[in-house]
């Protein structure tokens, strides 16, 4: 305690004992979640204000582009005849006055106090003796009097707090604190990669006197971010790598026995895939890898070989998928791959009977069953394996890394297979997945004919419709997509179901056409998918349910409506439904794009079939606000790190990471003492990282 009664300084003080804070300003801090002194010094500017590079007014010349800063001396609004009107605004800039003017500008007349700070920009000409801006750009600056910094951090607030005023708290913590904070970084990474310190780092987001500076501070936190995000993921792999799994060995006649029930020859991707899991699988530790592909690349294909060579093992296997709907797709699928062989199987999904479902749960237990489809309801308590050695989840990005901790407590360290529905950028798979082993199917099955893809607008309905009539009378079959509306799944199934009906007595009149969305009950869903299968209906008309997974090969037109309303790897999902069979697809896309970034979107994905494309194309287009859905999946939100412009600070990170743990797997030099605690803080719990060590 100091002599005035208040606790010495310390990085945990209360901020209501930060100088210039105050028990009234403390609540209006922790409205922002700030409550200790070393919230404070981490709670980063959302914006900076460039105050480098003003124009002085003795500079001034007829005719030229300036940027002028100055206190406002007079507000002088005149109405002229006819409405009409003229504002004059005279600025006190250094070195002399400047006069602003607007033109019948009426909604301007109060927007202007005397003695604000503004910084005006435009182009300046004399008038008489007095130097103007007719209509200039302005920005009140709310600046500390006196800043001459280059960059004046802009923070986000609360109602009742300024930025004058958080400014100086911050600053006045950084003073008193920042010395405090110690160092987390071992001195030999600072020295490789050229870091700042942490508290000149602080500094220099905080108050950074020139734009290299602030780069220079943003690069040591977003570095110290990702490393430590990049540590938790290779901490939580060096544990798995140290369980014990199930030994499955593919002896060639166990190959041969399980290729032979496909009817095609496997591709190289698949191959290679193929070969990465088997070595996985005999290595008597649990396998976690994740296969990523295309649409249609044939990942299903490479799950269902690692599964039967579990089942040939003498043990039992799951495949988990998001939907009902797709669980029994690939019970379809698993039906005609397995009619030769005497593997048992069923379906466990939400809505069987307690009596069938008793009766299901005893077969798993008693290891009656040797492969087990579902969705989430394989999560459910109660449902326990006999000898559970491989789980394979597909279209892993609907699921997070909580469900995959569930799973990891379901069974005794079982092998763990996750295939995601599309690509997904290099960076975000080293993010969202990087305690995984990544395998990449980049080829497609022989003879696949790319979908040829329209933007279309709605003088092009009828001339499509025609087409779309023709191909079906072909003997082809089609989908047509409507959005969802998002109020609710109510309102979904009501526009989906008018699309259906204008289509029924309009373009597709006599054409057998089925409905399929959301509120259907399983049942039905069920029965309209299998007719679709079989032919029966020629077109289905759907929501998103149709998005992942459906495979009818002889399915080749698609028609998306509210195209604008689907992000980009959603529209490269459901084109995917119509690229299965060696027949070529055709998709038409009705848009109404009213954004630059919509637009962009529809064009790359009329430009390209290529997912892997679109994926990164995606990522680019997006804003930083949308930031790669990390919350979705689980993981705390990176504050610093922009995954987009760190990628190159990302694969150092987690190189270091993993340097770091192959030598000291708990992270137990001294010189690590404060990185471990900052790992175990941020991701003990959502990674389940135990104790460490
Ligand atoms: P994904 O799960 O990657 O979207 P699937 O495994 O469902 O792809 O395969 C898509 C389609 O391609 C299926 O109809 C499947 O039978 C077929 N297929 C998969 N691999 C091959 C192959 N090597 N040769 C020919 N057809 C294949
Ligand atoms: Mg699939």
């Amino acid at each position: 305690m100091s002599d005035r009664g208040k606790p010495a300084p310390d990085l945990l003080t209360p901020v209501q004992y930060l100088k210039g804070v105050g028990p009234q300003r403390a609540e209006l801090l922790k409205r922002l979640g700030l409550c200790t002194a070393a919230d404070v010094l981490f709670y980063f500017p959302r914006d900076y204000q460039d105050l480098s590079d003003m124009t002085s007014v003795t500079a001034l010349q007829e005719g030229a582009l300036v940027r002028l800063r100055g206190l406002v001396a007079e507000v002088d609004w005149r109405p002229l005849l006819q409405g009409r009107s003229v504002l004059g605004v005279l600025l006190h800039c250094e070195g002399g006055c400047v006069r602003l003017i607007w033109f019948n500008q009426t909604y301007l007349r109060d927007r202007f106090t005397m003695g604000e700070e503004l910084v005006a920009t435009g182009k300046v000409r004399m008038r008489g003796l007095v130097w103007e801006l007719v209509h200039p750009e302005v920005q009140t600056l709310d600046a500390d009097p006196g800043f001459t910094g280059g960059l004046l951090p802009v923070y986000p607030l609360t109602e009742g707090l300024s930025q004058r005023t958080l400014r100086q708290i911050v600053r006045s913590a950084l003073e008193v604190h920042a010395p405090l904070l110690e160092e987390a970084l071992p001195a030999e990474l600072l020295a490789r990669h050229d870091l700042p310190s942490i508290s000149e780092a602080l500094h220099g987001m905080h108050v950074p006197e020139s734009a290299e500076m602030l780069a220079r501070a943003r690069r040591r936190l977003a570095y110290q971010e990702l490393l430590v995000l990049q540590l938790a993921l290779a901490i939580r792999r060096h544990q798995n790598e140290q369980a014990a799994a199930p030994r499955l060995a593919a002896t060639p006649k166990i190959d041969a026995r399980i290729r032979r029930l496909f009817p095609f020859d496997f591709t190289a991707g698949q191959r290679e895939a193929i070969s990465a899991i088997v070595q996985d699988l005999e290595s008597g530790r649990p396998m976690n890898r994740l296969l990523l592909g295309d649409v249609g690349s044939g990942k299903t294909v490479v799950a269902v070989y690692a599964l039967l060579l579990a089942v040939a093992n003498g043990y039992q296997a799951v495949l988990m998928a998001p939907t009902e709907v797709l669980a029994r797709q690939h019970a379809l699928t698993l039906e005609r791959t397995l009619r030769a062989s005497r593997v048992r199987w069923d379906v466990l999904v939400g809505g069987l009977d307690p009596a069938q479902r008793r009766k299901l749960l005893e077969r798993i237990r008693e290891g009656e069953l040797d492969l087990v489809i579902g969705t989430h309801a394989v999560l459910q308590e109660g449902v326990e394996f006999a000898r559970l050695a491989l789980v394979v989840i597909d279209e892993q990005h609907k699921f997070g890394v909580r469900e995959r901790a569930v799973l990891k407590r379901a069974g005794a360290h079982p092998h763990y297979l996750v295939m995601t529905a599309t690509p997904i950028p290099r960076t975000l798979a080293m993010t969202l997945f990087g305690d995984l082993d990544i395998s990449t199917v980049r080829d497609a099955p022989p003879g696949r004919q790319p979908v040829r893809t329209y933007l279309a607008g709605p003088e092009q309905r009828q001339r499509w419709w025609q087409y779309f009539r023709r191909k079906l009378e072909e003997g082809r079959q089609g989908y047509v997509v409507v959005p969802l509306v998002e109020e609710s799944e109510e309102l979904d199934a009501v526009s989906v179901g008018e699309a259906y009906q204008s289509l029924a007595a309009g373009p597709l009149a006599g054409i057998r056409l089925g409905l399929l969305h959301g509120r259907l009950p399983a049942a039905e869903k069920q029965e309209v998918m299998e007719r679709f299968r079989q032919g029966q209906l020629q077109v289905l008309v759907a929501t998103t349910v149709i998005e992942v997974g459906i495979d009818v090969p002889n399915a080749t037109l698609m028609t998306i409506e509210g195209g604008e309303r689907f992000g980009l790897s959603q529209l490269h999902q459901l084109r995917g439904r119509i690229s299965r069979g060696n027949l070529p697809g055709f998709c038409c896309v009705f848009a109404n794009p009213t954004t630059p970034e919509a637009e962009a979107r529809l064009r790359a994905f009329a430009e390209t079939n290529d997912g892997f494309a679109l994926a990164e194309a995606d990522f680019r287009l997006r804003g930083p606000g949308e930031l790669l859905g990390t919350r979705q999946h689980g993981l705390p939100p990176l504050r610093v790190a922009d995954l987009r412009r760190d990628a190159g600070l990302l694969e150092q990170a987690r190189q270091d990471a993993q340097a770091l743990v192959r030598q000291d797997p708990g992270l137990a030099r001294p010189e690590l003492a404060r990185l471990r605690r900052l790992v175990l803080a941020r991701y003990g719990k959502v990674l389940e990282l135990g104790d460490v060590g």
